[in-house]
């Protein structure tokens, strides 16, 4: 029986409901009146629920796509404006007992090096990373409790919060490793980690099950459960998302959308962030067995996101192409992945560190400065914020100022300023050039008078190196 406030994942998560309502959609296949509907509330930036996301995962009919990706764009921009969160993963440990069919890191792979990384060697990583110009770190661990104990993630957490080079700092640290207990994430939470991230990977059961055969992943229900326990251990940001292509995307998108309603009813806040990774080609892992989403529907997919959650960051990674993560930066993604390495000590050790030890392959190579100088070149505003986990606006207290319409005017002024210190300290002279021309056309989109001349002043202590200003 379905009950979005139960504790029970089969209940908060329910299969007869998500197949009552995707047959439902089926009946409602392109249904001008329902979808007229539908894109009416999603225009209010209301969001929607996971029936009315199921409709539209249904429509093929071009003209109504074509409506979805308008109106997904028009809300990012009305939220979001042109700024984009910039992140980089940092994988700590490769070590991991469980067997999930699709990463290469399966406990039985032993085609990859298994290695983990020394508090020494963490400083010399975060330093690379603080070279590119990083702020903002997703930390990535497989999981094994004698390899890799959480007191090894606090002490890892300790030690990248500790390395300032230069002008450098990582300013956030989320933190992506496996399902725990509350008080470990108590822990997390008093080592100040920003959002903790876990993705379900798969919300079908049978399916979930089948690719994680051994191991305490096996286990659905913890799994599932986690982010519960997260939120009552104290973190109040949390970060989903599911591995699409893994079983039927439409299943799991409405599933996805009853864990954000569940998150809602039962903490009064839902998912920080939904990140969308396909799956994708790895070591030792057989992708033919899947199935698998095209470009175009998960273009769409994206979009839908968008109308359904207007206030949840969306994230995709370098497993996007180059081409491909342009459009789906119109159509709703606000955070991206920039020069990641997937292997254990990548970035101190160049390609072949990463190819020995790397998760999967990623599809995007381009340096930080490239990708910040093509976004900077397209319009958008690299931003490397991070100020909300900062000021504390976190959990419910962000939401209500998201929603409130106020986020987007510490969004805007942050952006430029995080910008602004990145071209000062790493960027080349084109994407400065480029940089630079982004800041004082954006400049005229702060419409508070007070941000707008506190910002230029602050961008002017930036070029005589004073850094870290934030709204
Ligand atoms: Fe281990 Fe995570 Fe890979 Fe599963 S997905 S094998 S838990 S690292
Ligand atoms: Fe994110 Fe807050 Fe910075 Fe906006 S101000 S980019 S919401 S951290």
């Amino acid at each position: 029986m379905y009950n979005p406030k139960s504790k029970h994942a089969e209940e908060f998560i329910c299969d007869e409901e998500i197949r009552a309502t995707l047959a439902y959609a089926k009946e409602h296949k392109n249904d001008a009146a329902e979808l007229e509907k539908i894109l009416q509330q999603a225009e209010t930036y209301k969001g929607l629920d996971y029936r009315q996301v199921a409709v539209l995962l249904e429509c093929d009919d071009p003209q109504w796509v074509t409506r979805i990706h308008e109106l997904a764009a028009k809300i990012k921009q009305h939220i979001y404006g042109n700024r984009i969160v910039m992140f980089a993963p940092l994988y700590l440990s490769n070590y991991c007992v469980n067997g999930c069919e699709y990463c290469a890191y399966h406990h039985s792979n032993c085609a990859i090096k298994r290695k983990q990384l020394s508090q020494e060697e963490i400083r010399q990583e975060v330093t690379a990373l603080q070279d590119m110009g990083h702020k903002r770190l997703a930390l990535e661990t497989g999981e094994d409790p004698v390899n890799c104990p959480l007191e090894y993630v606090l002490d890892s957490i300790r030690t990248i919060y500790s390395v300032k080079h230069k002008n450098g700092a990582i300013r956030r640290v989320n933190v992506n490793i496996a399902a725990t207990t509350v008080e470990n994430y108590t822990k997390l939470k008093e080592a100040g980690i920003g959002t903790y991230i876990l993705f379900q990977e798969t919300y079908h059961k049978p399916t979930y099950e089948r690719v994680h055969p051994t191991g305490p992943k096996h286990n659905y229900a913890y799994h599932t459960e986690a982010m519960d326990r997260a939120m009552q251990g104290g973190i109040d940001d949390v970060g989903i998302g599911a591995l699409l292509g893994l079983y039927d995307y439409q299943y799991d998108t409405v599933a996805m959308m009853m864990h954000v309603r569940h998150l809602e009813e039962t903490f009064g806040v839902g998912p920080h962030t939904i990140s969308v990774p396909r799956i994708r080609r790895a070591s030792d892992v057989d992708t033919n067995e899947y199935q698998g989403v095209p470009d175009d529907k998960f273009n769409t997919l994206v979009a839908i996101l968008r109308l359904a959650v207007p206030y949840t960051g969306l994230i995709i990674s370098t497993r996007e192409s180059k081409e491909n993560r342009a459009e789906l930066l119109r159509l709703g993604i606000s955070q991206i992945s920039g020069a990641s390495c997937t292997g254990v000590g990548g970035y101190v050790e160049g390609e072949e560190e990463e190819e020995d030890t790397a998760q999967f392959e990623v599809s995007d190579h381009r340096s930080l400065d490239e990708i910040v100088g093509w976004l900077c070149g397209a319009g958008y505003i690299p931003s490397f914020c991070t100020a909300c986990y900062r000021e504390g606006r976190t959990g419910d207290r962000f939401m209500t100022l998201a929603k409130a319409g106020q986020i987007c005017n510490v969004c805007q002024p942050n952006a430029l300023m995080t910008l602004k210190e990145y071209l000062m300290d790493y960027a080349s002279e084109k994407t400065r050039t480029a940089g630079e021309k982004l800041i004082e056309q954006e400049l005229s989109h702060i419409t508070n008078s007070t941000i707008h001349e506190k910002t230029i002043a602050n961008l002017a202590a930036i070029e005589r190196g004073e850094r870290d200003f934030r709204f």
